[in-house]
C-alpha cells in the first residue's frame, strides 16, 4: 500500500501542491489528468524526491518518510521503491539500450554485471527490442526510445512505477506501441501512477482516475464515473475542453 498524507510543495511563493492525500492499493492503476501547470509532474517528482516536498508523509510498503525531515537514507530508500518513466525518455545518449537498462541495476541495486545483463536481455525481449540491445538512443525511433525508458523502469521491479506523460513527446505514429507496452505492464498488476492526456487509454487501463487542478485532487473515481458522470464543475469544464 502506498499512502500520501498532507503532501505540500511550493516553488517560492507558488504553492504547487496543497495538502495532497492519496492512498494507492497494491496492484492499483491510478491515472492523473488535469490542465497543465496544475502540479501533476510535481506530485510524481515529490514521490521519489526529484523535487523535495515541503511537508507531508510518504508511505510505500513498510517505508515511512516524513518529507520535512527526510534523511539521505530515507531518500535513497524511496528511490529504490519507485521507478520513473519520463516524457522525454531521459536515456543516457552515450549508452546502448542494454546499458541504459543495466546502469541502475548495477549502481543502485548492486547486481553483478552478469545478473544485470541477463535481466536487461529478458526485458529487451519482453519489450520487443532484442535486436536493438546494442543500439544507441540516437539510432532508435521515439517509440523505441520510450520502450527502453519503460524497460529500464520495469527492470528495477519496484513497488511503484511513475509515468509522467510518457507519450506526450512522441510523434503520433509511435504512441500506440508505447501504450501497448504500458498495457502489458498493467496486466501484471504492477502498481502504476500515470499522468497522461490519453483519455481513451485512461478509460481502459485505470482502476481509478484523479482529476487535479490548482495543486489539489478535485475529484476521483472509477473511469466510467469520472469520464461519464463528473460531479465537479472544474472536472466537467476540463473534460469538455479535451473532448
Ligand atoms: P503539470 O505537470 O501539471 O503541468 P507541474 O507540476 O510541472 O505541472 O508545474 C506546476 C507548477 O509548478 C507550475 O506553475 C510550474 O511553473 C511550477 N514549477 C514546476 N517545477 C518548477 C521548478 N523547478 N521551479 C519553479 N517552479 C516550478
Ligand atoms: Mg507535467
Amino acid at each position: 500500500m502506498i499512502s500520501l498524507s498532507g503532501l505540500s510543495k511550493s516553488f517560492g511563493a507558488n504553492a504547487v501542491l496543497k495538502d495532497i492525500n492519496l492512498d494507492i492499493q497494491e496492484g492499483e492503476r491510478v491515472v492523473i489528468i488535469g490542465p497543465s501547470g496544475t502540479g501533476k509532474s510535481t506530485l510524481l517528482r515529490c514521490l521519489n524526491y526529484l523535487d523535495k516536498p515541503d511537508a507531508g508523509v510518504i508511505r510505500i510498503g513498510d517505508l515511512t518518510v516524513d518529507a520535512a525531515h527526510a534523511s539521505r537514507a530515507d531518500i535513497l530508500a524511496l528511490r529504490r521503491r519507485t521507478s520513473f518513466v519520463f516524457q522525454n525518455y531521459a536515456l543516457f545518449a552515450n549508452k546502448t539500450a542494454r546499458e541504459n537498462i543495466t546502469e541502475a541495476l548495477v549502481t543502485v541495486q548492486g547486481k553483478t554485471r552478469a545478473e544485470a545483463n541477463a535481466r536487461a536481455d529478458a526485458i529487451l525481449s519482453e519489450t520487443g527490442l532484442s535486436d536493438k540491445a546494442n543500439a544507441y538512443p540516437a539510432a532508435l525511433s521515439g517509440g523505441q526510445q520510450q520502450r527502453v525508458g519503460i524497460g529500464r523502469a520495469m527492470a528495477l521491479d519496484t513497488e511503484l512505477m511513475l509515468f509522467d506523460e510518457p507519450t506526450s513527446a512522441l510523434d503520433p505514429e509511435w504512441v500506440g506501441e508505447v501504450l501497448d507496452l504500458m498495457r502489458r505492464v498493467a496486466e501484471k498488476r504492477q502498481t502504476m501512477l500515470i499522468v497522461t492526456h490519453e483519455m481513451q487509454f485512461a478509460r481502459e487501463i485505470a482502476d481509478r482516475v484523479l482529476f487535479m487542478e490548482g495543486g489539489r485532487i478535485v475529484e476521483q473515481g472509477p473511469p466510467t464515473a469520472l469520464f461519464d458522470a463528473p460531479q465537479d464543475a472544474r472536472t466537467k469544464a476540463f473534460l469538455r475542453r479535451v473532448a
